[in-house]
């Protein structure tokens, strides 16, 4: 039985004509569901009993089981169970223009990044768009008050689950969902090509953000496996046609790993490597972890190269940290409760 929190306006519809009903119950049950918040399809009060009794044969209400809470001033982080015996932790940012989730894609990550804590665990499997769905409003639930902004930066590959995570845009998009802007909405990738020109054609004005990490294939092939796959030419080629197609900001992300990816030489042929493209560069002081031996650059050569960057005309920040207290930040999710 599918879970009904993981079905888009337009998949409703279509239940809703093939068991002989109109389609505009969608949108009604759409605000059940998300607006009045059923815990049971019998506080549904505008449909047949008949309808309601066909409701709770074909479809789940079952929310996440909400397995630990840390609370700090700015950040919570949320470990939720699966049904499958998995975990998935969210992270609620609160900011000066309103509250981000951070959302969790995959169980585990099978791009390998070498930087990166959630790509140590390989991909157990996809999330449902359902179980996305769920971390916002669980969340939402904890904090009652409504979440402003999403990113989909948490563990795992979005566009290597990309029907369910398109899915879940339009499920939260939606202004009778959780009528979250798609404006307000990121999803970074590690640069799945075939993906990004997919998303191209996504009619949601959605933002991207890309993990770049390295202004070439060298340095860019040894932090980042998939780099090998899809070399930068490539993943800047299918930016091109995002960037026509849509007439959306790319964002890129840089990690700052000492002595890897941080000289001024690197400042310089990123300035090259991103020329003429409208975006925006965002540089992440790297997070370090237990298990990984890189290091963080020193602030000076975080500020040189933004220095660099922001002197040719580009756009540049430096990302604030979020969640380092209690291993929320960046990389620090993990997809295990061993230590709960
Ligand atoms: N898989 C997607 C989205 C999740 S990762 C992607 O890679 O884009 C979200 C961001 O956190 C990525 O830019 C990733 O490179 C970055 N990240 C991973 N480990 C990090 C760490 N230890 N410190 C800082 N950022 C990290
Ligand atoms: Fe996966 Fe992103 Fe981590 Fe790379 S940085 S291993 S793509 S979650």
């Amino acid at each position: 039985m599918r879970n009904i929190y993981g079905l888009t306006i337009e998949d409703l519809e279509g239940y809703f004509l093939s068991i002989g009903e109109k389609k505009f119950k969608a949108v009604q049950l759409f605000t059940w569901l998300y607006e009045k918040r059923i815990k049971s399809f019998d506080e549904i009060t505008d449909m047949k009993k008949t309808v309601i009794e066909r409701l709770k044969e074909d479809f789940r209400l079952d929310k996440l089981n909400l397995a630990k809470v840390e609370r700090d001033i700015e950040v919570n982080k949320y470990l939720f169970d699966l049904e499958d015996g998995s975990c998935v932790e969210s992270v609620l940012m609160r900011h000066d223009y309103g509250t981000s989730i951070c959302i969790s894609s995959q169980v585990g990550c099978n791009m390998g990044c070498k930087f990166c804590e959630s790509g140590r665990l390989k991909k157990v499997r996809d999330l449902s768009s359902y179980e996305m769905v769920l971390q916002i409003l669980m969340v939402e639930e904890d904090i009652k008050t409504r979440i402003s902004h999403v990113v989909i930066m948490g563990i795992g590959e979005p566009f290597d689950n990309y029907k369910n995570v398109t899915d879940f845009i339009k499920i939260i998009n939606h202004p009778k969902g959780l009528s979250i802007g798609s404006r307000h909405i990121t999803v970074s990738t590690s640069g799945l090509v075939p993906k990004i020109l997919e998303f191209a054609d996504f009619p949601y004005q959605v933002n991207l953000a890309i993990s770049l990490h390295a202004p070439n294939n060298e340095i860019r092939n040894k932090i980042m496996p998939i780099n090998k796959a899809y070399p930068i030419e490539k993943v800047i080629d299918a930016l091109k046609i995002y960037y026509k197609k849509t007439n959306r900001r790319i964002t890129f992300e840089y990690i700052m790993l000492q002595g890897i990816n941080d000289t001024v030489d690197c400042a310089n042929e990123l300035v090259r490597l991103l020329r003429g493209l409208n975006c925006y560069v965002n540089l992440i002081p790297y997070n370090e972890t237990n298990n990984i031996e890189y290091k963080r650059s020193k602030k000076d050569s975080i500020m040189k190269f933004y220095d660099i960057i922001k002197k040719n005309n580009m756009n540049v920040t430096i990302r604030r940290e979020f969640g380092t207290n209690i291993s929320a930040a960046c990389g620090q999710l993990r997809s295990k409760r061993e230590d709960l």
